[in-house]
């Protein structure tokens, strides 16, 4: 795990995305130490402290304890490579043919977990949870999983800085720095739109999905762009637009990843024998009211510090 942020001479923080490779004019949130945006090929993008990095940021890449949130870009539940691959033919075997599964053949482990649990007979079967590591989850289902934990996450972390600071302890900074980050993740996926792209490109046909916070016809022109680098007669069509959903393109992605279809560096297309399924998926959604405490959240990336 790497720092992604950096906050900027104005207060607002900044993503590593948004920056270009380098030497930036960003701080570090830890400890106001220059940073230089690391952009190359072999590892994930990042913020590199110019000088020295600090003891709290070099500690949370040692540990993985950058402020993260729950169930967006990693759906193992911290289970090792064994485990989550038993899981994967529990689920083919027995979970995805609606097959109750015979207690002896549980791990207790996903039981704690809350990946599978038992109706107070000997058999088991896959919770809501426990369908998100094997992408069987509808996405609306997800959501609902989710949301909560989103916010649980993000209250837990406003109460560490309301104590340290009542207590006036030391780490204050510290955890103020991590709330920051956590919430400039938060407002990320809270601003961003959903789409879901039909392309046709020389009769064959493909899928892209994708966010956005930008007006939805600037990507489509973009991807249309792209396309044509590969195909002569492209064209695209809009099949869906999700305002407030950047939390789910991550777990489209992984639900659907058996349906990937590479178009030279282009990852993010798919194509599908029944699309109309996947579209129900996407259409099952409910439409995402924020509220308060997400509004406060989104309002607050704009806020200088
Ligand atoms: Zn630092």
């Amino acid at each position: 795990m790497w720092l992604k942020y950096g906050v900027a001479p104005s207060g607002e923080l900044a993503g590593i995305d948004e920056v270009v490779r380098g030497k930036t004019n960003l701080a570090c949130l830890y400890c106001g130490g220059g940073l230089t945006a690391k952009k190359g090929k072999v590892k994930e993008h990042h913020f590199a402290h110019t000088e020295e990095t600090c003891k709290p940021v070099s500690q949370r890449i040692k540990t993985k304890a950058f402020p993260s949130l729950p169930l967006y870009d990693n759906f193992t539940i911290q289970l090792k490579g064994e485990e989550l691959e038993q899981l994967k033919v529990l689920w083919k075997e027995y979970g995805a043919q609606n097959y109750a599964i015979p207690k002896d053949l549980v791990n207790f482990r996903w039981e704690l977990k809350g990946l599978l649990d038992s109706e107070g007979d000997r058999t088991y079967q896959f919770t809501h949870l426990g369908k998100i590591p094997v992408g069987a989850l509808p996405l609306a289902l997800f959501n609902r999983v989710q949301e909560p934990l989103l916010l649980s996450e993000l209250m837990k972390l406003e109460r560490s800085v309301e104590v340290a600071e009542a207590a006036g302890l030391s780490c204050f900074d510290e955890r103020l720095a991590d709330l920051q980050i956590y919430r400039a993740q938060l407002r990320r996926i809270l601003v961003n739109s959903l789409y879901f792209l039909e392309v046709k490109a020389d009769g064959h046909s493909f899928y892209k999905i994708g966010v956005t916070t930008r007006h939805i016809d600037q990507r489509i022109a973009e991807v249309q762009r792209d396309v044509k680098a590969h195909y002569s007669d492209v064209t695209v069509n809009l099949l869906g637009l999700w305002e407030h959903r950047g939390n789910v393109e991550l777990y489209f992605k992984h639900r659907y990843k058996g349906f990937n279809y590479r178009i030279g560096k282009l990852t993010e297309y798919f194509q599908f024998p029944n699309v109309k399924a996947v579209l129900q998926d996407l259409y099952g959604m409910e439409a995402k009211v924020l509220s308060d405490v997400e509004v406060d959240a989104i309002d607050d990336g704009r806020k200088r510090i």
